[in-house]
């Protein structure tokens, strides 16, 4: 199952989603016209362990999985 990573500038944290998140729905978000204001998707990533490289290479400072898919 692929992976994603919102980045939130506003909140700096980096969360990691399931494509099949409802959060995330394949990177679209649930605010998809909105979300470049506070943040950006990444992705996809093959594994959850690319997902955290990136996350981690985002430098922001709560970096986790997402409560609702991965928990
Ligand atoms: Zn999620």
């Amino acid at each position: 199952m692929p992976y994603w990573v919102y980045e939130n500038w506003t909140h700096k944290k980096a969360i990691i989603h399931s494509s099949e998140c409802s959060y995330c729905k394949n990177g679209q978000g649930i605010h998809a016209t909105s979300s470049k204001q506070n943040g950006e998707w990444h992705g996809e990533f093959e594994d959850i362990d690319s997902a955290f490289k990136k996350a981690e290479n985002t430098g922001r400072d709560e970096i986790r999985t997402c409560k609702i898919c991965s928990p």
